[in-house]
C-alpha cells in the first residue's frame, strides 16, 4: 500500500559538475527509477549545473548545502529562485558565512553571488530525504563551524563537503576554522561508520573511508 516510510529499491546515482574558480564538486544525486534528485553545493556556474541536470534527464526537488563557503553556496540563492525548490543545510553555525557570501564574492572577484538563508537548518541526528532515500546528518565542525555530512546508510555512501578529502582534510586556516575539531569530527563521527563507506568530497576525486583511516597523512 501507500507506505510513506517505504524505501525505494532503486539506486541513488551521482554525477559531479566542477564549478567555480575553486574547482568545487557540485554533485547531482538522483533516484535511478524516478529520476528525481537534488543538487548538492551549487557554488556557481549555474549554466553548467543546469546543463548537467538536463543531460541526466532528472527533475530537482531540493538543494542541499554542506557548508557556507562561497564555492559551495555562492549560487544556491539564484538556483533556488530558478528551480523553485527549497534549500536544506548546513548547520546554523554557518549563518555568518552564508550572510557574508556577497562580501566573499567581492573579496574573491566572483560575480553574481548572493547571500543565502536556507529553508531548513540541519542538526546532528536530523534526517534528509532525496527521492525517498534517507540521509542521516552528522554535524562535523572544524573546516567551518556549521559543516554537515550527509550519510546514506543503506547505500553506504556519504557527501562530506570539505571535511575530508582523498589524502587530505579541509583547510582550517579560514576564519572560524578549528583544526582539533575537524580531526575529532572525522575520527569520532565519520570513520566509525565503516571502512567500506564511499564518499564524494568538495574538491578532487571521490574515495572511501578505509584507505583514509589507514593512510591519510593528516589522520594516521
Ligand atoms: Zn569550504
Ligand atoms: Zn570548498
Amino acid at each position: 500500500m501507500n507506505d510513506p516510510t517505504a524505501k525505494p529499491d532503486s539506486l541513488l546515482k551521482a554525477a559531479i559538475v566542477r564549478v567555480t574558480p575553486f574547482e568545487q564538486n557540485c554533485t547531482l544525486i538522483w533516484d535511478e527509477a524516478s529520476k528525481v534528485g537534488a543538487v548538492v553545493d551549487p557554488g556557481g556556474d549555474l549554466d553548467r549545473i543546469e546543463q548537467a541536470i538536463k543531460q541526466a534527464g532528472i527533475s530537482i526537488e531540493k538543494i542541499l548545502l554542506t557548508h557556507g563557503h562561497i564555492d559551495h553556496a555562492g549560487g544556491a540563492e539564484e538556483l533556488r529562485d530558478k528551480l523553485g525548490v527549497k534549500i536544506e543545510g548546513p548547520h546554523k553555525n554557518d549563518i555568518i558565512l552564508l550572510e557574508g557570501l556577497e562580501k566573499q564574492g567581492k573579496h574573491y572577484g566572483v560575480e553574481g553571488v548572493r547571500n543565502v538563508t536556507p529553508d531548513r537548518w540541519l542538526a546532528e541526528g536530523d534526517r534528509v530525504t532525496v527521492a525517498g532515500h534517507t540521509f542521516e546528518i552528522f554535524h562535523c565542525p572544524g573546516h567551518s563551524p556549521g559543516s554537515v555530512v550527509y550519510f546514506d546508510r543503506k547505500q553506504r555512501f556519504a557527501l562530506v563537503g570539505d571535511v575530508l578529502f582523498r589524502g587530505s582534510i579541509g583547510r582550517t586556516d579560514f576564519p572560524y576554522g578549528d583544526h582539533e575539531a575537524l580531526i575529532s569530527s572525522i575520527k569520532t563521527k565519520l570513520f566509525p561508520l565503516g571502512d567500506d563507506i564511499a564518499f564524494i568530497c568538495g574538491h578532487g576525486p571521490p574515495g572511501q573511508f578505509g584507505p583514509e583511516r589507514l593512510s591519510n597523512p593528516f589522520l594516521v
